[in-house]
């Protein structure tokens, strides 16, 4: 085995393998560590608790160590496969000396000035101490233990099991693995590295360093070879590694070079193109998006007035290297001439596995709370990884100096882990178009840290509403220690107590081991322009008469969602059906416009769905119907957005009950069909949509809640016109106040923060 290790780096943490590099890249030494991973062994020796380093090793660029000396040496571990086992008997002697924290905090309850320090640690105890704090007694106190203590920096006190300290547990943990003595060098920056330095080994102290431990290195024989570094962190460990001359075998000549770089000031990076692509034999037409929702228009418009951007997405080819293929292409050339959509050559094998399917069954049910539905698959996030690795790459190819990179959903929770190593110049910002769970739901994610850690990687993350962020924030601080920096009340604006999703305030601002996170809430709007203009074409005119005289002076409830258990399309008709039975004087009175829009092909979790909801829109008619009447028309496809204003404006309760929903649209166009035709009607809206919280005015309904669902639908069929026209009049006030416009401009704001 010797002959085959070069170095085994011994290093300590804060302050010197993790000080931040000087001019902010991912350090060199890291990138010199992953070139040469079978001839370094890695070797952390930390202060730190083994829990406080684990946050750390889910960033996919920081070096994974083989050894853990964590606690000061009084933990002991080695890596076995994904985790870290301890090195026994060396682990087991180490404990059978520390008689339990108990046994120091009672014994030291007299001495002034000592503070606990309440952070994750095992056997051994630290405190912080001040100038009044009498050393000489708690030395005593020490010794009546049987314990050794330990100072630096002026300020941290440990006790410690007799004789353990980081030179020791490094000394026996060679011995114990049989690694070589003379390809160590150790590294560290405070007083609490002294024990390193003196256990014999060639050694570095960054430049950063303690002076008390500097000035007792120079106190040292000569003999022991520790070497004062010009430079601070991990880059003075790389110029002990020369001046040791270690340097013969390692290759750090490219370890600073940069990705290459482009010109776009701002980059969206989003899964889906711009633009339509059809294909057509062996050709691809690009069409105009038909999707109605305002997004990518709203984004293609921060590129208006010439400014120069790219958008990131995939294209769906044979290969991922096609012959002849474009990479960057127009977008359109009168209007955006220098925008360039920059695409990702997938195969339908890649955008099965990373898109369909991936992303469907592992983190959809999780971003939406229903655990039970998952199933993970660890080769598809190996894949998924590897795309979100392609966007990245394709994305620092594009990217000016200092650009903007807007990246968008879950589909791309990986990229800025590799974006910012390549291009650590970016401002990475990334949004979320769906919901975000709390902690207990995130975490049954098999991969929850690497995904916070690309997120920590970001200048600023943001979400539909603040429960989101407080959700995000709640699941970094289960992953990483966290500190927050700033926070916002989130009355008026948003809904706080009493309603499912409200929250009273939110953080905007945290400090983690990555730096300083910005956070926040942007509800994404709609386009209340292109619903106005629809709502006044005669075509449109002429649908709603025909739904009127069709309704037949019959209350109409329109429901429109996509296909998706999530959406709670069974607990809905459920519900409806209890209502009819519950009250018969509604039966002729009323009718029901089901729109369910098909789930893409291939989306095989949805099947069972479909057949369920089948079953129980035949039965509700098969039970309910009359001559003349039928309590529910059920439209199980997609109905052109021109057409669905006509439903919109027709309708006189929207019934919108998604058990869980990221934002919900539908009831925004709603409102703004109402609007555009001076027409009343009421928003019946689950607790559990985002926009719940956002739109004051809308009867809200439990979907969990059989009850609530009947009452409340009762509640909005009796609705006088007056509380129907206030309600309606503060939600026209919202949805028009914070259009999709106002949330492109209102997410941009970050980088003037
Ligand atoms: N939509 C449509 N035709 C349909 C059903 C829905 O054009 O038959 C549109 C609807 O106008 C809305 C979008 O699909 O813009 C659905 O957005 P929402 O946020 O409500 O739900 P999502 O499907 O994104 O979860």
């Amino acid at each position: 085995m010797h002959s085959r290790i070069d170095l085994v780096l011994a290093t300590d943490l804060d302050g010197t393998f993790l000080h931040p590099d000087t001019n902010g890249t991912m350090p060199p030494l890291y990138k010199v560590i992953r070139d040469n991973r079978d001839k370094i062994v890695l070797i952390f020796v930390t202060g730190r608790g083994y829990e406080s380093i684990l946050s750390l090793l889910d960033d996919p660029s920081f070096p994974m160590p083989d050894y853990i000396i964590a606690d000061v040496g009084a933990t002991v571990l080695k890596r076995q496969a994904e985790t870290f086992i301890p090195v026994m008997p060396l682990q087991n002697e180490i404990a059978e000396k520390w008689p339990g924290r108990e046994a120091v905090l009672n014994s030291v309850n007299s001495i002034a000035g000592l503070q606990l320090q309440e952070v994750p640690q095992e056997r051994r105890c630290s405190f912080f101490y001040g100038n009044e704090t009498a050393l000489a007694d708690v030395k005593v106190i020490a010794e009546s233990l049987d314990l050794a203590i330990l100072t630096s920096a002026g300020r941290y006190l440990d006790f410690l099991p007799a004789g353990v300290s980081k030179g020791h547990s490094l000394t026996q943990l060679l011995q114990a693995e049989d690694l070589p003595k003379e390809k160590v060098l150790v590294a560290g920056d405070t007083l609490n590295d002294l024990s390193l330095m003196q256990a014999g080994y060639r050694g570095v102290v960054v430049s950063n360093g303690e002076p008390a431990l500097k000035n007792a290195i120079k106190e040292q024989t000569p003999a022991q070879e520790i070497y004062l570094a010009q430079t601070e962190g991990p880059c003075g460990i790389l110029e002990a590694i020369h001046y040791h001359g270690f340097h013969t075998n390692f290759d750090t000549g490219d370890a600073r070079k940069q990705a290459p770089q482009g010109s776009a000031d701002l980059v969206i990076v989003y899964h889906r193109q711009p633009f339509d692509e059809i294909r057509q034999g062996h050709r691809y037409v690009r069409e105009q998006p038909k999707s109605p929702n305002g997004i990518l228009p709203t984004l293609l418009g921060l590129f208006a007035e010439g400014k120069k951007g790219a958008w990131v997405a995939w294209s769906q080819q044979d290969s991922r290297d096609p012959e002849g293929f474009e990479v960057n292409v127009a977008v359109d050339k009168e209007r955006y001439p220098h925008l360039v959509a920059s695409r990702v050559a997938l195969t339908a094998d890649d955008v099965n596995i990373f898109y369909k399917q991936f992303s469907k069954e592992a983190f959809w049910p999780i971003i939406f709370s229903f655990p039970e539905r998952v199933s993970f698959v660890e080769e598809h996030w190996l894949h998924f990884c590897e795309v979100n690795r392609l966007f990245a790459q394709r994305t620092a190819a594009v990217a000016a100096l200092g650009a903007t990179v807007w990246i968008h959903d879950y589909n791309l929770w990986m990229t800025p882990a590799y974006l910012r190593d390549l291009r650590p110049d970016l401002k990475i910002a990334f949004f979320h178009h769906t919901a975000f769970p709390g902690a207990d739901v995130f975490n049954i994610l098999p991969w929850k840290g690497q995904i916070v850690a690309s997120l920590l990687k970001c200048d600023y993350v943001g979400f539909h509403i603040p429960r989101y962020v407080e959700n995000f924030i709640d699941v970094v601080r289960s992953n990483v220690a966290t500190q927050i920096l700033e926070k916002e009340c989130c009355a008026p604006t948003y809904l706080t107590y009493g309603c499912a999703l409200g929250v009273d305030e939110m953080p905007r601002a945290i400090q983690t081991p990555y730096g300083v996170l910005k956070v926040g809430a942007h509800p994404v709007g709609i386009d209340n322009t292109k619903i106005k203009t629809i709502a006044n074409q005669s075509a449109t005119h002429k649908l709603i008469s025909s739904l009127l005289e069709e309704a037949n002076g019959r209350k109409i409830i329109l429901s429109v969602e996509r296909l998706d258990y999530v959406k709670g399309p069974i607990e809905k008709m459920l519900a409806y059906e209890k209502f009819l039975e519950k009250y018969p004087e509604w039966h002729d009175k009323l009718i029901m416009l089901n729109i369910v829009t098909p789930a893409a092909p291939g989306m095989e979790i949805y099947e069972k769905t479909r057949e369920n909801l089948d079953q129980v829109v035949g039965r509700i008619n098969g039970r309910f119907s009359r001559m003349g009447w039928t309590p529910v028309r059920y439209f199980y496809r997609s109905i052109p957005f021109e057409e669905l204003v006509s439903f919109y404006v027709a309708a006189d309760i929207a019934w919108i009950t998604p058990l869980r929903d990221g934002l919900n649209l539908v009831c925004k166009e709603y409102i703004s069909a109402k609007a555009a035709s001076s027409t009343l009607g009421v928003l019946v809206l689950s607790e559990f949509a985002g926009a719940a919280v956002e739109l004051k005015g809308a009867v809200l309904t439990n979907p969990y809640d059989e009850n609530s669902m009947i009452q409340s639908l009762l509640a909005a069929l009796r609705l006088d016109a007056h509380e129907s026209a206030f309600r309606m009049q503060a939600l026209i006030q919202r949805v028009q106040e914070y259009d999709v416009q106002a949330w492109g401009r209102d997410f941009l704001k970050f980088r003037g923060v």
